[in-house]
């Protein structure tokens, strides 16, 4: 993160009715950041958006921009710009006019009017559709020229609410890594809402994980996936395996329980002193298969039997259910190539195995 800060949101409340929506949030955006904001619906995120876009009022707290406090600042003043997930494109206009409007109406020069357009336009690759109307483009060439409006403007920071969401899969993955060139390209800070986990983590430097108004979880993309401090993170950031060790004992940074047999649950306690029961995730493609019971492991490895409950194929990995002597389940993700997937079927016994590495302890 750049050292200069962008947009602060200092102790930031929201309330509607009775509910407070946003409750006491403290964020920093550095310039130049791609950040977003991630949760379930309703936990505040847009609120917090069209708050630092000026279109709701703080109930409390400040909201800075490139350290000038802009809480009570009305938007069109604000050097920011909104995409929707609507667009909200004039139909009556063409693209060139459409991403010309916001400068006509800052009364700029035609001369810098054309330059900046032009370049938008082209910085969207959109020059050969200047003249087209909306409604005769694609739903990615919509929102291409809903980005080049915003970007035309030369924003402080882009406020991106949601902006994929009306695109189908494989062209939602498309503007993502148009949105990422975009973003290199200009340097422009953007702040960005997701409910979408994956999208978050293949865009963001950071992403503050939201639950009821509150940021739950701070942190790059890598870390959030392989570190969340709280079940509720661990199970919203992709597939998680949540298994509770009962009074396990810490040896060194290990966290060790045993299942007799030879059978051990393991994880890795470098960030956490854990006491009682404990909460542990195991990412489900970090758990090795074996039809091998008897297969060696390493000491510091969990090694636990479990039964096969189901084997999913999905495409180039398969997922694979398996019951522990615990009670619990785990779900395992195996590349589809890996032959042992070929010697199990439902109700085979499979010893499974982690590194420590792969098991997070929860805070919570
Ligand atoms: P979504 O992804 O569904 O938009 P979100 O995380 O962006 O969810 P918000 O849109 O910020 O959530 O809404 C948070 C809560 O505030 C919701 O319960 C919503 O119903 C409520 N809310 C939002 N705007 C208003 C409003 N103008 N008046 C009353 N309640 C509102």
């Amino acid at each position: 993160m750049s050292t200069e800060r962008a947009i602060e949101i200092v102790g930031v409340t929201k309330v509607f009715g009775e509910a407070a929506v946003v409750d006491d949030l403290d964020l920093t955006i550095g310039e130049g950041e791609f950040f977003s904001l991630l949760g379930p619906s309703g936990c505040g995120k847009t609120t917090t958006l069209r708050m630092v876009a000026g279109f709701e009022r703080p109930t409390k707290g400040s909201i800075l921009l490139g350290g000038t406090d802009i809480t009570r600042m009305p938007p069109a003043k604000r050097p920011l710009n909104m995409v929707f997930q609507d667009y909200a494109l004039f139909p009556h206009l063409t693209v060139a006019e459409n991403v010309a409007f916001g400068l006509k109406v800052k009364r700029l020069g035609r001369d810098e009017r054309v330059e900046r357009v032009t370049s938008a336009l082209g910085q969207m690759r959109l020059t050969g559709l200047a003249e087209r109307r909306p409604t005769q483009l694609s739903g990615g060439q919509r929102q291409r020229v809903a980005l080049a409006r915003a970007l035309v403007n030369r924003p402080h920071a882009l406020l991106l609410d949601e902006p994929l969401g009306a695109l189908d899969l494989k062209l939602r993955k498309e503007m993502q890594a148009e949105l990422k060139e975009v973003h290199r390209a200009t340097g422009t800070t953007f702040l960005y809402v997701t409910h979408d986990q994956e999208e978050a983590l293949t865009m963001s430097d950071r992403i503050a994980v939201m639950r009821d108004g509150k940021v739950e979880q701070l942190a790059d993309p890598r870390t959030l996936y392989e570190k969340p401090t709280t079940a509720f993170v661990a199970g919203f950031i992709g597939t998680s395996n949540l298994i509770v060790l009962e009074q396990p004992m810490t040896v060194d940074s290990l966290l060790v329980l045993d299942l007799g047999g030879g059978q051990r649950m393991t994880a890795d306690a470098t960030d956490a002193a854990p006491a009682g029961n404990v909460q542990i995730t195991v990412r489900p493609e970090r758990i090795a298969l074996h039809t091998d019971l008897e297969a060696s492991v390493p000491e510091t490895h969990s090694k636990v039997i479990g039964r096969v409950v189901d084997v999913v194929y999905v495409g180039s990995t398969t997922h694979v259910t398996a019951g522990l002597p615990t009670g619990e389940q785990l779900v395992i993700h195996q590349l589809s190539d890996n032959p042992v997937l070929r010697e199990i079927a439902r109700d085979s016994d499979v010893l499974l195995s982690w590194a420590p590495s792969g098991a997070h302890v929860i805070s919570t």
